[in-house]
């Protein structure tokens, strides 16, 4: 996509600072057109990721993971619907990680997590990650504090362990505004095919925001590495929010040189019968 840079803004830079309280949800700096054109160019971004992700299958050496942390509502799930429209079911695995089961409690925070990493050619989407262990483990003091706070260093050298053994990883923190989670919420309540998204222990998160900000700030700021970068992407309206995790992705395939595998020799004479 020539037409478009790519979106190094919202990257942190390694070793932070995410600097949230200066990034804004709405901000449109990536792309300035009509949502029109912004969705004519999500569509062409689609297609250039259905090819790259087929080139990933039939190559079978590389392996992407995209992590997508958000607030509630933030736009986890339709991220994933619409950035990977079109993608070849086979190759791409999304792992949804909830409130750990007793089993996945009696073991590391990792322990769960490490078996839905992708395989060769393989892309995994992680809608929520280990990144809960920090987050929403540290808002509810689900474990103490020093316990916690070792895990950045954890979680730094498991995704270095990943990328040493050929794992591209990029990560996605959608970035929503209080005002438009109230909105997005309010949605879920009004109308009836929105209202099994909505629970109320979600106005209990939404009363520890500022909580939450902290705790995604300084993960963030931590975790953001040359080899698993976190992007910031301005989530407030939702076909920006697609773009910009659309181009990054594009990008990040096409940093990678793939190439379809080398047919076996002297097939040009057969014919078949
Ligand atoms: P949802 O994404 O709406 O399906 O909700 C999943 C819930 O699981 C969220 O409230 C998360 O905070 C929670 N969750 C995910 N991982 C963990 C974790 N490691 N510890 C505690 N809660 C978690
Ligand atoms: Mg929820």
């Amino acid at each position: 996509m020539s037409e478009l840079l790519h979106p190094d803004q919202y990257r942190v830079p390694p070793g932070g600072p995410a600097d949230l309280a200066s990034r804004n949800p709405a901000d449109r700096s990536f792309f300035s057109g009509e949502k029109r054109e912004g969705r004519r160019l999500a569509k062409a971004l689609n297609r250039r990721l259905e090819q790259l992700q087929e080139l990933l299958w039939a190559e079978h050496r590389h392996r992407l993971l995209v992590v997508l942390q958000a607030m509630d509502t933030g736009g986890k799930d339709g991220t994933i619907r619409h950035v990977f429209d079109g993608t070849n079911p086979q190759g791409v695995r999304v792992a949804a990680f909830k409130r750990p089961t007793p089993a996945e409690l009696a073991h590391d925070y990792l322990w769960r997590v490490h078996p839905h990493v992708p395989g060769d050619g393989e892309i995994a989407i992680f809608n929520r990650s280990h990144y809960e262990d920090v987050l929403v483990v540290r808002v509810h003091g689900l474990v103490p504090e020093d316990r916690w706070r070792r895990r950045f260093d954890h979680i730094v050298a498991f995704e270095r362990l990943l990328a040493d053994e050929g794992t591209t990883i990029v990560k996605f923190f959608l970035h929503i505004s209080k005002e438009e989670q109230r909105e997005r919420l309010q949605a879920r309540l009004d109308e009836p095919h929105k209202r099994w998204k909505f629970s109320k222990g979600d106005l209990a998160e939404r009363r520890r925001w500022d909580d939450y900000t902290v705790a995604y700030e300084e993960a963030l700021s931590r975790t953001s590495t040359t080899y698993a970068p976190w992007y910031v992407v301005p989530a407030d309206r939702k076909w920006y929010r697609n773009l910009v995790v659309s181009k990054v992705l594009v990008d990040t395939l096409e940093s990678l040189d793939m190439a379809y595998p080398d047919p076996e020799e002297d097939l040009g004479d057969i014919v078949v019968v």
